[in-house]
């Protein structure tokens, strides 16, 4: 019974799962508080003092008995209503006593029910060093007598029972001793028996430290050896498609119709694409390229690369907006190249879709642009090189995946990311990734300027934008929209759009607007209109999120900012200052605003680095709340936490790769119990079941 509770509230199934189950703090049980410190935070504490009354109240199922103790801040009740006999004998009017217990409130004032209880020792007699872990639970799990007090008494018992036998080290030996993170100085780690004691049931709060840090580091060495596993197995078995030349196609576009030079960070990264299709092994790289870092065209030409061998390609991207002006501005680019370039996506009318489909599978198609839709089964390549996911943070792992099983040999992928994400979190999310960064804008780019403004200020916000439009710019108004509260962000949107329209009246200017209501057909022309220019202001909802690219807006006002993530706003921010007029970005807000949003909105003000932003939002966030990367699982540490344990993990990084340089198989004896563990560790190790 109990153990059917821990599985479906915990997802405890075996031993082990309970030892993993660790405290999420301890009670320094040589702490004696105060009677005056309790607030309703208060879980658990531990005074000392004189009981000044004892009361027996009530009668029969009620009866309860009541002890007034006092400290020198003030008083306290501890009630009984068990065991009251035994009790009154102890506990009597002028003793003094330490008092242990968990808080409750009764009719506003604090009490101790059924604490623990023991006699104060004269002066300087400390009690004895015990710190006792606080175990997350359930309330359901409480009421069972499965409280975190009692998951601390059965994950006691369990230890008692395991020797060290039980919990073999699985670091190798050479891993054994680490650099201390403050000092450098070389120390050695608890052993991994020792550590789980020590994690649960410390015996001095610097034990504690040093269990906790050995099992985080353990748990990111181990995550990271994985990672590198695949890395490793792949660049070895894997074969890929070989791209041997650069051809026709390619050159005559790079000399005849590229609009541009690239810059110096394009020109790396295509080197990078190259070296890895070249080499006849599958290339699966991840590039990071800042906002505007002119990623698409880093695309255009892998995918003439591919072409050029005789190679089908297909760009995929998280909206169908996306998709389209992909399509678009690709389908320009190539207008002169004999090329066949398509689009598919979710609305495609099934005529035009059969065709794609058709032309697709007899090889006559040469790059397919679309959504999601490119992954179903009836998309079949005669001979696909080279897949690329664009704005990849709303692209799963899985659907990363499905892409190999479009062709017998699996094409080589690229995925480009929407905005940078920190590197901690790349190599724990993507560490199985060939990685790539652009880091440089192309030339001529002014920053764009970052204002924060409070609504009371919106007058001087619609001069300035009239100002602009005034000098032949564009601009974007954008509205937040959240799913939890759908209808009210669009009654909100649609007054901002009447308030807006109120600003700007027609025939002089007129308006774009764009959600993601809109039929899609409504939609298209009015994002159509805003990119010919017919229209000099877009009022939308973050569906532009994402990659719209209109060189001549130059401001971007964002109304309630305070709603948006910090990558969020950085991405939408990224909407201008595309061109190379001074372009402005707006962040509207409320008055009253949070610690946090204050924090955001300052950091967007200082900064247009999207790498230093992204560390940020991580910092703020935590890695669970980073976009895209919470469903893949990689992120549930049961102890390391990418932020703070920074050191842990470059440290279990760099200690994997060594590892895997000169033992890429685990097979040399020093690393036996190593592979054995992580071989174990496939899916649930049932190791014993809990009765
Ligand atoms: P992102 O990396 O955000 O996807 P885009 O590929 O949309 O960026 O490029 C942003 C803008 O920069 C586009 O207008 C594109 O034509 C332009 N661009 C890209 N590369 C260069 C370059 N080397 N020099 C000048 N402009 C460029
Ligand atoms: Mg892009």
């Amino acid at each position: 019974m109990r153990a059917e509770l821990l599985q479906k509230e915990l997802g405890i199934f075996t031993f082990q799962d309970l030892l993993e189950h660790f405290p999420y703090r301890h009670l320094d049980r040589t702490k004696i508080n105060l009677i005056r410190d309790i607030d309703v935070s208060t879980e658990y504490i531990q005074v000392a003092g004189k009981v000044i009354g004892v009361e027996l109240l009530g009668d029969k199922r009620s009866r309860r008995l009541v002890a007034e103790l006092r400290d020198a801040s003030g008083t306290l009740e501890l009630v009984w209503f068990q065991g009251i006999h035994g009790v009154q004998k102890f506990v009597q009017v002028g003793g003094e006593f330490l008092v242990y217990g968990r808080v409750s409130f009764f009719q506003g004032s604090p009490q101790l029910t059924h604490p623990e209880i023991e006699v104060l020792q004269g002066q300087g007699a400390a009690p004895p060093e015990f710190l006792e872990p606080v175990y997350p639970t359930t309330e359901k799990l409480k009421v069972r007598g499965l409280g975190g007090r009692q998951l601390g008494k059965l994950t006691q018992v369990l230890l008692n029972m395991l020797k060290e036998k039980d919990l073999p080290e699985n670091l190798p030996a050479s891993l054994l001793s680490y650099p201390d993170a403050d000092t450098g100085v070389p120390k050695v780690w608890l052993s991994r028996y020792e550590a789980y004691r020590q994690v649960h049931f410390p015996t001095k709060p610097a034990l504690f430290h040093q269990a906790v840090n050995r099992l985080k580091f353990e748990e990111l060495f181990l995550a990271q050896l994985r990672l590198g596993l695949i890395k490793s197995k792949r660049h070895r078995s894997s074969h890929g498609v070989v791209f041997t030349q650069v051809g026709e196609l390619f050159n005559r576009f790079y000399t005849h119709h590229l609009p541009f030079e690239l810059t110096g960070a394009q020109k790396r990264v295509l080197k990078e694409i190259r070296r890895d299709t070249g080499s006849g092994r599958q290339m699966n790289r991840l590039l990071q390229g800042d906002v505007g870092s002119g990623k698409t065209m880093v695309a255009l030409l892998s995918m003439l690369l591919a072409i050029d061998n005789g190679f089908q390609a297909c760009l995929m991207a998280p909206t169908e907006i996306l998709a389209r002006q992909h399509y678009q501005g690709i389908s320009a680019l190539l207008k002169d190249l004999p090329l066949e370039v398509r689009l598919l996506t979710g609305s495609s009318r099934s005529k035009s879709r059969k065709e794609v489909l058709g032309l697709a599978s007899e090889g006559k198609l040469h790059i397919l642009i679309g959504t999601h839709a490119v992954l179903e089964e009836a998309v079949q390549f005669r001979r696909l090189g080279l897949a690329i996911v664009d704005e990849q943070h709303r692209f799963g792992v899985a659907q990363r995946a499905r892409l190999w099983s479009k062709a017998e040999i699996p094409p080589h992928v690229l995925v480009m990311t929407a905005t940078p994400i920190p590197r901690t979190l790349a190599m724990t999310a993507y560490g199985d990734l060939d990685y790539s960064v652009m880091d440089e804008l192309p030339p001529g780019r002014q920053p764009i300027s970052t204002v924060h403004r409070y609504e009371d200020r919106r007058p001087q916000v619609m001069d300035f934008i009239r100002h602009e439009i005034g000098k032949g710019r564009q601009a974007y108004v954008i509205f937040p929209l959240i799913e939890e509260s759908e209808t009210l962000d669009y009654e909100n949107l649609e007054r901002g759009y009447e308030n807006i329209k109120a600003w700007f009246p027609e025939p002089k200017y007129w308006i774009s607007r764009v959600d993601g209501r809109q039929k899609q057909e409504i939609r298209d022309t009015n994002m159509q209109r805003f990119l010919s220019g017919d229209t000099q202001i877009m009022v939308a909802t973050t569906v532009i999120e994402v990659g719209v690219n209109v060189p001549n807006a130059t401001v971007m006002v964002i109304e309630s900012a305070e709603k948006f993530g910090l990558s969020q706003l950085h991405q939408l921010r990224g909407r201008v200052g595309r061109g190379t007029e001074k372009s402005f970005c707006i962040l509207l807000t409320s008055p009253r605003l949070g610690k946090e949003a204050r924090e955001r909105m300052s950091i967007l003000t200082e900064t247009n680095n999207g790498f230093k932003i992204a560390e940020k939002d991580l910092e703020i966030r935590g890695p669970g709340d980073i976009e895209g990367t919470r469903q893949s699982g990689l992120l549930n540490f049961k102890l390391a936490n990418i932020v703070q344990d920074r050191y842990w993990l470059e440290l279990a990084r760099d200690r994997a790769m060594e590892l895997l340089e000169k033992d890429p198989d685990l097979e040399m004896e020093e690393n036996k119990a190593l592979k054995a563990f992580l071989q174990s560790q496939r899916g649930k190790t049932a190791w014993s079941k809990i009765s």
